[in-house]
């Protein structure tokens, strides 16, 4: 066996890309999770083939410094967290400062970022890390280009371009629902897909999810015990031969969770029957401290401190919504 070695950065940061870039869609969660911890209030994305040519992202948010745009390409670096109790307490979407530097080692990468309060912008891309002036306004543009360019073993298992592009909508469906407070725009092969204005709860749930939707389902908000569950959750007159329409938020953050799954099956149980599923747009939100979400680099698994107190919170939060009469629940869902 040959000697023990260090594996150079790129290919460590090859084998995490792994993990955090499967597809396009996954560059496409993390760099909207990006904007959003910036702080934009408009966001727009274009893409080319699925986003396997081309995806790029611009927002209005901070922006990053000049001289911290080399580091953003670097793992494990980021502005988010310097501490493990900022890690117990993440408000933010990232944390791991692994994206760009995963990203940026599969395909190729430019970032034109112009901080608030700076003169202009600059840019770097994955192979010219010394910023170079650009031109822009407040907020950062990130261009992804050829996916997997220099990892053809990675780039087999890409599938269609409109396969890609379905999956790319929906995280980017899931992102803006769960953010009615920020504008959105994806775009595809040149033309406009969705296009979402800012604004309340209700009409981006609309727009996203359709009418029927809306007027099919009960308004849930319930208070107790430190958490809080409210959104939107079907009747069975909306129920669905697959799982495409349920979203699940903790804290912001869309989630696949087995106790979660549980205690929505358990809800739904007596009012809907056979092998189809209900619809649903729900938050949870709750102290931070009870939920780790460190749990995988893509951040949809999350483990609970108090899992049983959490399954009865959203059953009988649920259970109780589902049953509310008619006329209340419609009143309050129309805008
Ligand atoms: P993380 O989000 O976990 O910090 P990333 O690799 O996704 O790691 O990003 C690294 C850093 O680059 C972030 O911490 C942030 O400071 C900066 N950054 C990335 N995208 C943006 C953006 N759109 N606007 C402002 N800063 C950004
Ligand atoms: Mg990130």
């Amino acid at each position: 066996m040959p000697a023990i070695h260090k594996l150079p950065e790129v290919l460590i940061n090859q084998i995490a890309a792994g993990e955090v870039v499967e597809r396009p869609a996954s560059v496409l969660k993390e760099l909207m999770e990006n904007s959003l911890d910036a702080g934009s209030r408009a966001i727009e994305v274009a893409l080319a083939q699925g986003g396997v040519k081309q995806l790029r992202i611009t927002d209005d948010g901070c922006g990053i410094d000049r001289d911290d745009l080399a580091l953003a390409l670097e793992r494990h670096a980021t502005s988010k967290i310097a501490s493990l109790e900022d890690l117990e307490a993440v408000g933010t979407m990232g944390f791991r400062g692994e994206a760009l530097a995963a990203i940026a080692s599969v395909a190729r990468t430019k970032i034109t970022s112009r901080a608030t309060g700076a003169a202009h912008a600059w840019r770097v891309t994955e192979r010219e890390r010394d910023p170079v002036p650009a031109a822009l306004n407040e907020g950062t543009v990130i261009e992804v280009e050829d996916l997997y360019y220099n990892t053809p073993a990675r780039r087999k298992f890409l599938k269609s371009e409109s396969t890609e592009f379905g999956h790319c909508d929906d995280v980017f469906r899931r992102v803006a629902l769960a953010r009615p407070d920020v504008g959105f725009q994806l775009s595809h092969n040149g033309r406009v897909s969705l296009r979402l204005a800012a604004g309340d709860a209700a009409r981006r749930v609309r727009e996203v999810l359709g009418d029927d939707f809306m007027a099919n389902c009960r308004l849930v908000d319930v208070d107790s015990g430190g958490f809080r569950l409210s959104g939107f959750a079907a009747l069975p007159a909306y129920a669905r031969a697959n799982r495409d329409a349920q979203f699940f938020y903790v804290n912001g953050r869309f989630v696949r969770d087995k106790l979660i799954q549980h205690a929505l099956r358990e809800a739904y149980a007596d009012i809907l029957h056979g092998a189809r599923h209900p619809a649903f747009v729900l938050f949870l939100d709750m102290d931070p401290a009870g939920v780790d979400v460190n749990v995988h680099p893509a951040k949809t698994e999350v483990r609970f401190r108090e899992g049983r107190a959490i399954h009865q919170f959203v059953f009988h939060g649920l259970t109780r919504a589902l049953a509310t009469p008619v006329q209340s629940a419609s009143m309050s869902t129309t805008p």
